[in-house]
Parts: structure tokens; sequence; C-alpha cells
């Protein structure tokens, strides 16, 4: 018996254990703007979608961690939220990017950001850890309530001469993802328009691809979520490891420009890479529309669509909890268990489950977490 099935009795809403692609409540709680944001996550404070004892009520044991900076515009307008999701309401759209922002601004909110994920570390008692290897990783997952990846979702804090990368990744950072679809000095990410390609723009720039060798030889995980097509091309022909998308879903069902066409799903599937399944209505929709009101079966129909093109060992969880709207649902965490109910019915046996669940995130990044 592994020590999987053992551990079942420990989580009476979730049989199934989650490591997860993507989350933002690093920002959540960087919104609350006070010293003991860290501990409203350890104790709970039951807002937005995730805090420690939800996940752990649910069997929600571990993700990547993004670190994500907002555009200064964002703060002027009073707006948490980089888009505005009723502009994503209607049958097309294309949303303008703000404007590049400099290292200069980004790297305090992002130290601000890793200060909170240590903090979360160091006061939770042993319940939580930042994982620094695959093998780090797998063990921490079994015993621990929470192993967290820490990724940053935009390169903007790392300066062009990548002075300050080897300081990150000391620091803990083992994940990146060259944009936020807004641009970097490194390459440029999708507009949310929809029904669009993922071709929007250029491909990386020199010192994008020469990040990309620096990330490689940290053995640090690049990710192409957000990246336009070119990008997502120059990363597969620099890159010596896997190709990984954190939070993307399947072009094929919702021609979304953050989506993932064919010709990219079987790239990643050549490199034995990895698509975490964005649980963010607009990204799931035939229509595109970002609608709480969005059945939990359109994450299934993305999950299904992955496994044929991928294989079962290449799709896992890329939820987006915290940083952007999820279906009905799903209006936190304690959602989880209808999805992972819903996806047994779809003929998914236990062994499957797993690897869904958790299995196949942790088989990627020991391959790459070295
Ligand atoms: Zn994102």
């Amino acid at each position: 018996m592994s020590t999987i099935t053992k551990c079942y009795d420990h989580w009476p809403m979730g049989k199934y254990k989650i490591f997860d692609g993507h989350n933002d409540v690093l920002f959540r709680l960087y919104l609350k703007n006070h010293n003991l944001a860290y501990e409203d996550f350890i104790k709970g404070d039951n807002e937005g979608h995730l805090d420690l004892p939800r996940m752990k009520k649910v069997g929600f044991k571990g993700g990547f961690f993004a670190i994500y900076v907002p555009s200064p515009e964002a703060a002027v307008t009073d707006s948490d939220k980089p888009i505005r999701y009723d502009d994503m309401e209607n049958d097309e759209y294309s949303l303008p990017l703000p404007d590049l922002i400099g290292s200069d601004i980004a790297l305090p909110i992002v130290m601000r950001k890793i200060s909170l994920l240590s903090q979360i570390e160091k006061y939770s008692q042993g319940e939580a850890k930042i994982c620094l290897s695959g093998f780090d990783l797998e063990q921490s997952f079994n015993k621990r309530s929470l192993s967290m990846i820490m990724h940053i979702e935009g390169a903007e804090c790392i300066d062009k001469n990548f002075y300050n990368l080897e300081a990150l990744y000391r620091a803990g950072l083992r994940s990146l993802g060259l944009v936020w679809s807004r641009p970097t000095i490194f390459g440029e990410g999708v507009p949310f328009s929809f029904p669009h390609s993922p071709d929007t723009g250029n491909g990386l720039t020199d010192i994008g691809i020469e990040l990309i060798k620096n990330c490689n030889s940290l053995n640090m995980i690049v990710d192409t979520s957000h990246l336009n097509e070119k990008g997502f091309w120059d990363i597969a022909k620099n890159t010596i490891h896997p190709l990984v998308a954190t939070h993307s879903n399947a072009h094929s069902i919702c021609p979304h420009t953050r989506n993932l066409t064919n010709k990219q799903l079987d790239a990643i599937k050549e490199t034995k890479g990895m698509v975490g399944v964005n649980f963010a209505p607009a990204f799931l929709r035939k229509d595109g529309k970002m609608l709480a009101d969005t059945d939990i079966q359109t994450i299934a129909d993305h999950f299904k669509y992955l496994i044929d093109h991928l294989g079962e060992n290449h799709v896992g969880f890329g939820s987006d909890f915290d940083g952007a709207m999820m279906p009905k649902d799903l209006s936190s965490v304690l959602g989880i268990s209808k999805l992972t109910e819903l996806l047994s019915k779809q003929g998914f046996d236990e062994i499957l489950m797993n690897k869904l669940c958790h299995q196949n995130w942790i088989e990627l990044i020991k391959k790459i977490l070295k």
C-alpha cells in the first residue's frame, strides 16, 4: 500500500492530495499591507480563495506560489486587478496591456512577497516549507501540510545583467515566468484577447534568450504561461528542460490568447513537459467569457482534451486561485472536492486521479530541480 493511500483518512473532505501549478495568494496577502499578513494566512482569514486551514481541510497540500508585481497605474485607479473582468464579458475583446515597468519598481515588491512566503514557512510551526529541489518537495509533500515552490510571474525585477538572479535563487526562487502578459525587457506576453491566436507579437529579446540559458544553468523552471507564441518557440529552441505551462488551457476548446494551440501541445508532449489546467472561466469557456456562472464540467473537458493530446503523465492542476475569478462551485479552495469528484466521474481511475492531482507535477519538478 502506498503512503498516498494510507494518508486518505487524514483528509475528510478531500480524498486526493493536490499539488497545484499556480496561485496568487501572496498577492492577496500583499494587498493587506500590514506586517502580520502571513499570520492571516496561517490562522485562516477566510478571505479570497486560499488560506492554510482551508487548504488543510481539503488536502490542498502545495503548489507554485506566484510573485506578481502590479502595475503602478493599478494603485492610482485603486484597482487591485490588472484587467477588468466586465470587459471580458463581451462576445469579443482585446484588452490593452499596461506599460513595461522597471526593476527599480518591481524589486521592492518582489522582496516583500519573498518575505511573506518566508514568514509563512517560519511561523507555520513546521507545517509549511519552501521547497528547493524535487527531492525536497517529495519529502515535504508526504509529511507536511504545505509544500511551496517559489515562482516569479513576470521577470521585471531581474536586471539586464542578471546581477540579482543568483540572490533570488538563494532566496528560494525555483520557477520563473518571463512575462505576466505585460512586456518585459526579456519578451512579450499575450494581451487578453478573444477569440485570438497566441501569436500576438515578437519573440524573446537577445537578453530574454540569455535569461533562459541562465535559468538552465541554475536548473530553474521556466514557465511559458502568458508568453506569446513566438516567445514560446524561442524557449523551446533554447531550453534544455521539459516545456512547462503552469496555468494555461487548450486553445481548441477556448480560443483565447492565454491558451495553448495543438502545435504547442505537441511540443510540450515531445519534451515530456507539463500543463496545469487553469480554472478561470475566460480561459475555459468556448465563448471566452469571464463569468462565475460557469459549469465546472468545462474544467473536466480541458483535462480530457489535454490528456488525449499529452498523455496521462503531463497534465495537472493550475488553478489560479486568488489570481482570477473562479467558477461559482470553486468560490474557494473548499470546493475542490466537487472538482475531484467530477473528474473521477469522467472515468479517470484512482491511478490517473493521483497523477493529475499531484504526482505529475512532482515528477516534473524532480526532473528539473535537481
Ligand atoms: Zn497568471
